[in-house]
């Protein structure tokens, strides 16, 4: 469904991806995991072309990405930080993006919407919703269109806990469907239920693609941390930057 080849990418002096090589398919839920800045958000931009890499191909359906963006229209995009149109109303936003889409009402999933009671809000301009709020639109966004792919870069960060609860079980039923799901989240535990695969980056390198019970089979380990932890640090239960990425969660700049 997608397909990486040799992609590479370079900011200044920075490598940012380093020679990826990755095949994604259809009923996966992809884990993207690594410590800040190893290239996981630029990954992400890569596959939607919003960065443009330096070589290397990518393929959606076997097709090319770079010359016809239709295939935007197919993948739900959860962004880091979702920036937004400050003066837009929150209704306004989903009804202008229904209408560029021309998606019909009942082909809409407005689950989350539902859940979240966004309706309330829907008079508030953007510029006025609070961090956590302004993720909910997003999440609601990315699932609106009813995307057979969904790119979610870190989307319960900022949630209170309940709606983390509500957008996992959103992502679990979305699984259940067989879409394609790519996600990063440095709360390792919220991807334990929900990951098939692991593509571990360090410093824009892939130094692994590998499926969930493959990992656990290889370190002995049910859960997710834990099994990262014991292949970065040769058999050690903790690694350092599990605890690194843990402070350092809330001041992860790049999005
Ligand atoms: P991650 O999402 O894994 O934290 P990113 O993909 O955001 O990492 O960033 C990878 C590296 O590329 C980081 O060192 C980051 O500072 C750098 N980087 C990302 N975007 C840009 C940019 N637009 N210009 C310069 N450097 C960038
Ligand atoms: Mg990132």
């Amino acid at each position: 469904m997608i397909r990486i080849e040799n992609l590479s990418k370079r900011f200044k002096k920075l490598q940012a991806l380093d020679d990826i090589n990755a095949f994604f398919s259809t009923g996966q839920v992809v884990s993207l995991i690594g410590p800040n800045g190893s290239g996981k958000t630029t990954l992400i931009k890569s596959i939607l072309g919003m960065v443009k890499a330096d070589s290397g191909i990518i393929y959606v359906d076997g097709k090319k990405i770079n010359g016809d963006p239709s295939y935007r229209g197919r993948i739900g995009y959860m962004p880091q930080i979702g920036r937004y149109p400050d003066n837009m109303r929150v209704g306004q936003l989903f009804r202008m993006l229904k209408n560029i889409r021309k998606v019909p009402d009942a082909a809409l999933d407005t689950d989350l919407l539902v859940k979240f009671n966004l309706a309330s809000i829907f008079d508030k301009p953007m510029r006025t919703l609070s961090g956590g709020t302004r993720q909910k639109v997003s999440a609601a966004l990315a699932f609106y269109f009813n995307p057979e792919i969904l790119i979610l870069d870190e989307p319960t960060a900022g949630l209170d806990p309940l709606s983390s609860e509500i957008l996992k079980e959103k992502i679990m039923q979305e699984k259940r469907k067989n879409k394609l799901i790519l996600i990063t989240s440095h709360i390792l535990s919220d991807l334990d239920e929900l990951t098939t695969h692991v593509m571990y980056l360090q410093e824009g390198k892939m130094i692994f693609l590998k499926d969930i019970e493959t990992l656990r089979k290889e370190t002995g380990q049910e859960k997710l941390g834990k099994a990262i932890a014991h292949v970065m640090k040769g058999g050690k239960k903790e690694a350092l930057w599990i605890d690194e990425v843990l402070a350092l969660k809330e001041t992860d700049k790049n999005d």
